[in-house]
């Protein structure tokens, strides 16, 4: 085996729990499972763009309904076996009985993938319709994440929302359940994405009021286009913040000025939780690195590369 192959092997062995726990702030970057061979290239041409500022570690999302199942196996394959990144691979329980759940953690774990984001996913179709669990699968992500950990020397993180998940009847609650997620096994969480650094804060801190110290990633999304004003809200329950909204509407008419306030309000976003001790910055890519990699590059983030 070549030299280079065994170092890449040994780097994609790292776990996020260790690279966390290294006290450095993580960056790092979400990715979704191509569906067809152009997306494959737009994804792989982000994907090698990302290596270059060596992340801390990447991950690949789960189709809805669990979609996208042998493209999320095989894209985070191919990045523990064809770049320098460590991969975190997402599992959902949509439609999954627990002997296939048990198939999908082994085809991972022979992949040599080491991490995993353990979330229950939403009902293919419509995400806010009743879940249905699978006769033989699970109902929270909590068994997936011990389901997980049984199943061998895994690092597993789950899903944390600052506003609140929107099946949810209130906020304490929800907290609770995120709480009890983290003590079925957790090693790290990474949030919704969010506009308002206090909704993260007020979560951390209530989470760690709670006698919690699972390290919570904060994730970020620029808004890039006017369309996606609604569709955020639509994704994530989140606030859309008027004054953002204001200022984007006010170039709407001219693509480049809207990605740009898109931009700097995602840069003061970052600056400000940055100034908070938070373990790291999660940002979603949509398979396009440009405006992720332009805040990396306005926080000065391109420079601990290389
Ligand atoms: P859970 O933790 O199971 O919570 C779901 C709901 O049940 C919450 O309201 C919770 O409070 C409640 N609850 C939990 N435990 C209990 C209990 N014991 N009793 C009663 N109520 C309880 N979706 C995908 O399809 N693919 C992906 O790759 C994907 N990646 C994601 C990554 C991140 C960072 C985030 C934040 C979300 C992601 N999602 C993904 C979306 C996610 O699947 C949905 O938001 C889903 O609705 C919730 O998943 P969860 O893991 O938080 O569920």
């Amino acid at each position: 085996m070549a030299l280079g192959t065994a170092s890449t092997r040994t780097d994609r062995a790292r776990t996020v729990r260790d690279l966390l726990a290294s006290g450095e702030q993580s960056y790092s970057f979400e990715f979704a499972a191509p569906k067809t061979e152009r997306g494959e290239r737009t994804l792989w041409n982000a994907i090698r763009r990302i290596e270059a500022v060596s992340p801390t570690f990447v991950s690949v999302t789960y189709g809805a309904g669990g979609s996208s199942r042998e493209g999320t196996v095989r894209a985070t394959e191919r990045i523990a076996t064809d770049t320098t990144l460590t991969p975190v691979a997402h599992l959902t329980a949509v439609n999954h009985s627990i002997a296939e759940l048990r198939n999908i953690i082994g085809q991972y774990a022979d992949a040599g993938i080491r991490n995993m984001l353990a979330v229950r996913g939403d009902p293919p179709g419509d995400p806010m319709g009743a879940w249905v669990r699978h006769p033989e699968g699970v109902t929270y992500a909590a068994e997936l994440v011990r389901l997980i950990k049984e199943s061998g020397d895994f690092c597993v993180g789950v899903a944390a929302f600052p506003e609140m998940h929107p099946r949810s009847v209130d906020w304490e609650t929800d907290v609770g359940h995120f709480v009890d997620k983290c003590r079925a096994g957790a090693d790290f969480a990474i949030t919704q994405m969010f506009f308002y650094a206090e909704d993260y804060l007020r979560l951390r801190d209530r989470v760690a009021a709670a006698g919690c110290d699972t390290p919570i990633i904060p994730e970020i999304m620029p808004v890039t286009n006017v369309r996606q004003i609604e569709r955020f809200a639509q994704l994530s329950n989140a606030a859309f913040p008027p004054e953002l909204a204001e200022r984007i509407l006010a170039v709407q008419d001219d693509p480049a000025a809207v990605r740009s306030v898109g931009i700097d309000y995602a840069t003061n976003l970052c600056a400000r939780l940055m100034a908070e001790e938070i373990p790291g910055l999660h940002f979603i890519t949509l398979n396009h690195s440009t405006a992720t990699l332009e805040i990396y590059e306005n926080l000065g983030l391109h420079q601990r590369s290389g």
